[in-house]
């Protein structure tokens, strides 16, 4: 099912109902390859951070290799019960005038539309959603629909959360057709790490699929916002996912942060993205991992981010180098443009306050600095 080498294919769909739903492993008991000690150790970090992954994306993980990135990006860590982090870091809760709808740039809207996802990436900076407390997302989507309606402002819609992928097929339809009726809305972009953790709920729902050309049909511009860590997710599966919705009409990108141990190297960064590129799923942003509850293990200081970044983009071509490094910042997506022996530049690609659109921000250099409210502004 999957490869090994990191060679993603672009084989296509034959047709054949050959792709079956994977297992869902939700518990580290039923992980057979970890030690009982491990095991007992790994209880005590699911008991505050759930676990979820599936059969066939446990297969990607080299079992012999205790640093394999899969394995870092999906199998609980002990460094998570360290104490760093907040459970919102980037404020998310300033931008929700409604529960459900995120509003922070104008002419975008997020709808949280389910907490699950087909597994639990452990760096993920929305944990806090699958926490049984939480009410950031809802079932009934009226009220953050009549919002949308009431604000011609905003064109672009997010469906996330979670995994919108997530949802069963006849939720998503319910959603996206009320969506597509907004004559104001003309993007929709679809939230989903699907591709990477279970292809085949795209490959086999031939219902999705219909749902997918309707939205395209009915003059929308659907986009899938992929999530691709690193190059041995993208499977010969995952490159079959992104050909079928692609001749559905679907625009693909690519999304990812910089994570400790999965990513952060200029050789699989450079992979990832020339990868996503000749599969028509360019790198869209790479993001500094946000300070999250549980991330201490997967934080990469900005210098070093942003030099993995610039080795990575001087090895691809034009196409992958679009890419932007960015930090969801409170105030804005902060983009991080350069360096030098004493200072960190970054601008303002999205700001939140119209008044900051642009600014250039400097800072004092501090190589230990893993978010931005670390390093010390330069009047
Ligand atoms: S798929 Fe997205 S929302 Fe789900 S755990 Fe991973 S990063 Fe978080």
């Amino acid at each position: 099912m999957g490869t090994m080498t990191g060679q993603p294919s672009r084989r296509l769909s034959t047709g054949a109902p050959a792709h079956r739903p994977d297992r869902c492993v939700i518990g580290i008991r039923e992980l057979g390859h970890l030690t009982s000690t491990e095991r007992a150790t790994l209880e005590a970090v699911t008991n505050r951070f759930p676990f979820r992954a599936n059969d066939s994306y446990l297969q990607l993980i080299d079992w012999d290799d205790p640093d394999d990135p899969i394995r870092r990006l999906v199998i609980p860590d002990a460094s998570e019960l360290e104490d760093f982090g907040s459970l919102d870091a980037s404020d998310e809760a300033c931008n929700t005038p409604l529960p459900g709808l995120q509003h922070k740039y104008p002419d975008t809207a997020l709808l949280l539309v389910t907490d699950q996802c087909a597994g639990f990436c452990r760096y993920c900076f929305r944990k806090r959603l699958f926490s049984p407390e939480n009410r950031e997302t809802v079932r009934d989507v009226s009220a953050g629909l009549d919002y949308l309606r009431s604000h011609h402002e905003i064109t672009d819609v997010l469906l996330t959360g979670g995994d919108s992928l997530s949802l069963p097929t006849t939720r998503l339809e319910e959603i996206l057709e009320r969506i597509s009726s907004i004559a104001h809305v003309q993007t929709i972009r679809l939230g989903s790490k699907m591709l990477a953790y279970n292809p085949s709920r795209v490959l086999s729902d031939a219902r999705l699929q219909a749902l997918m050309r309707r939205t395209v049909d009915s003059g929308k511009a659907l986009y899938l916002m992929c999530h691709f860590d690193h190059p041995r997710e993208l499977t010969p599966s995952a490159a079959e996912g992104l050909a079928v919705v692609q001749r559905l009409g679907v625009q693909c990108v690519n999304q990812s942060p910089i994570t400790a141990g999965i990513n952060d190297d200029v050789d699989t960064l450079a992979s990832l993205m020339q990868a996503c590129t000749h599969l028509g799923c360019p790198q869209y942003y790479l993001f500094q991992c946000r300070p999250t509850v549980g991330n201490a293990g997967f934080a990469v200081p900005i210098t070093r981010a942003f030099s993995i970044v610039s080795g990575a983009r001087a090895r691809v071509s034009g196409l992958s180098r679009r890419a932007r490094y960015c930090l969801s910042h409170a105030t804005g997506k902060i983009e991080i443009v350069g360096l030098d022996d004493e200072r960190v530049y970054a601008r303002y690609h999205r700001a939140k306050d119209p008044a900051d659109e642009g600014r250039i921000l400097v800072y004092a250099r501090d190589d230990r600095a893993v978010w931005l409210d670390e390093l010390t502004p330069v009047r």
